[in-house]
């Protein structure tokens, strides 16, 4: 059986294999002059590929049932399974985040670039596909390469062209029109895991300044989404997991109700209360009580908006003004001036819905023999190896499937 997979992206390539390993006679398209082009930047270098807490609830999908039965056919252990067979040993952090054992993402492409030669799978690599088409017999893939136009006949094709985050790495959408032109729903595209445009007002200062924190998103007076984690103040807002897990919730444009809450005590309040009532009735500075958590940057920044002198005296200071600095360590709204776009964007969401495949095989429902996975889909997660694991898991799903079906 011939197949085609478009796109030699984390699910293209992962597609590709488990295709080939199952029989089929498979054409990898990347219009890049490499396979895995995105994947080497990924995780900073590192390739952050899954985490122990991949399940449905932790992505925004349409439809988590959907999610749930693709996450149960290919879940960690399958994942982990199959990078071990092809040469990638892994190792987990404390927080349950999965790292090849290398600490680099070359040593991810170069393995599954080598297993994708070793399964005999034709790589058709700078060559840029533009059509898709429905034929008598399958799908005819029309595609550039050396500035010529080519077309191919295939029985099946698996489509794994991402979506449109970081265009210079070769996801620019512009499959998007030919899928809808198919007739697929294309939901719309928005920036995700986003850098956050916001007023930082009297937080400026703390511009390079890095921490954890807890964060929500409100709406007015609703508080539409929330997380915590790691973040950096910088000059334009607010970037790093903590706010990027919340952008694709940001509307566009976000109008003048939406902020950002800082909660800086989500993780140290129990330790934070005990300090301050070991200190509380005694000449112990209130810089002294903050520098315990927070970098000196964030201790003036604090105490100047609860309008506390620095080294006042716990004692000295009245339950008024203390509960103003705890309400302000633990709501601090910055108002929201929007997202930075796809060029700095980890991923987008929106594209085709997942009620319009198949969760068993990723096939369309529309177009037997047509699968789509990765990013492609309207599927998208949260920062920490959530979407590598989705591109994976639907493109070994889609693989194993496409070769077993009935054309
Ligand atoms: C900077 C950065 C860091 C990230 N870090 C992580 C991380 O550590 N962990 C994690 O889980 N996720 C991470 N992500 C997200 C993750 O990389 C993506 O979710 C994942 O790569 C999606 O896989 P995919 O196969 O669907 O698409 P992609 O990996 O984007 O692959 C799609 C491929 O299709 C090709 N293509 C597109 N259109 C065509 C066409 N018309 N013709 C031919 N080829 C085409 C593209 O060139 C591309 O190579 C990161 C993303 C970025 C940008």
């Amino acid at each position: 059986m011939e197949i085609a997979v478009i796109g030699g992206g984390a699910s293209g390539l992962m597609a590709a294999l488990h295709a080939a390993w199952e029989g089929a006679s498979v054409t990898l398209f990347e219009r890049n002059t490499s396979l895995g082009r995105k994947l080497l930047v990924t995780g900073s270098g590192r390739c952050n590929l899954t985490n122990d807490e991949v399940a449905s609830n932790p992505y925004t999908c349409g439809d988590p049932a959907w999610l749930k039965a693709v996450l149960d056919q290919f879940g960690v252990p399958e994942l982990l399974e199959t990078l071990k067979k092809i040469g990638i040993p892994t190792y987990k952090t404390w927080d349950g985040w999965y790292y090849p054992l290398s600490n680099s993402a070359h040593s991810v492409v170069d393995a599954m670039t080598h297993a994708v030669q070793a399964a005999g799978i034709k790589i058709q690599t700078a060559s840029h596909v533009v059509d898709i088409a429905l034929a008598s017999d399958g799908f005819r893939v029309s595609f550039i390469f050396n500035n010529n136009s080519h077309l191919r006949n295939f029985e099946k094709i698996i489509v794994s062209a991402g979506g449109k985050a970081y265009p210079t790495l070769g996801t620019k959408g512009d499959l998007y029109p030919i899928i809808a032109k198919l007739g697929h729903t294309i939901n719309p595209i928005k920036p995700a895991l986003a850098p956050v445009l916001a007023d930082l007002g009297d937080l400026k200062q703390l511009q390079g300044v890095r921490l954890d924190f807890g964060t929500a998103l409100f709406q007015g007076s609703e508080q539409i989404a929330s997380t915590a984690g790691n973040m950096i103040f910088t000059d334009w807002g607010l970037n790093g997991p903590a706010v990027m897990d919340l952008s694709h919730h940001i509307p566009d444009p976000p109008g003048d109700s939406i902020a950002l809450s800082l909660n800086l005590l989500h993780f140290v309040e129990d330790e934070f209360n005990a300090l301050l009532s070991q200190n509380r009735q005694k000449q112990f500075p209130v810089s002294l009580l903050l520098s315990a958590f927070f970098p000196p940057k964030v201790v003036k920044a604090y105490t100047y908006l609860a309008s506390i002198p620095e080294d006042k005296p716990l004692n000295e200071i009245s339950d008024q003004s203390l509960n103003k600095l705890i309400n302000k360590l633990k709501d601090t709204r910055l108002k929201v001036k929007g997202v930075r776009g796809y060029k700095y964007c980890q991923a987008s969401t929106g594209g085709v819905p997942v009620d319009e495949v198949s969760s068993n095989s990723l096939e369309s429902h529309m177009h037997k023999g047509m699968h789509f996975t990765g990013e492609i889909l309207d599927v998208v997660g949260p920062c920490g190896g959530y979407n590598l694991h989705f591109a994976f898991a639907s493109g070994a799903i889609a693989g194993r499937s496409v070769s077993k079906t009935e054309s």
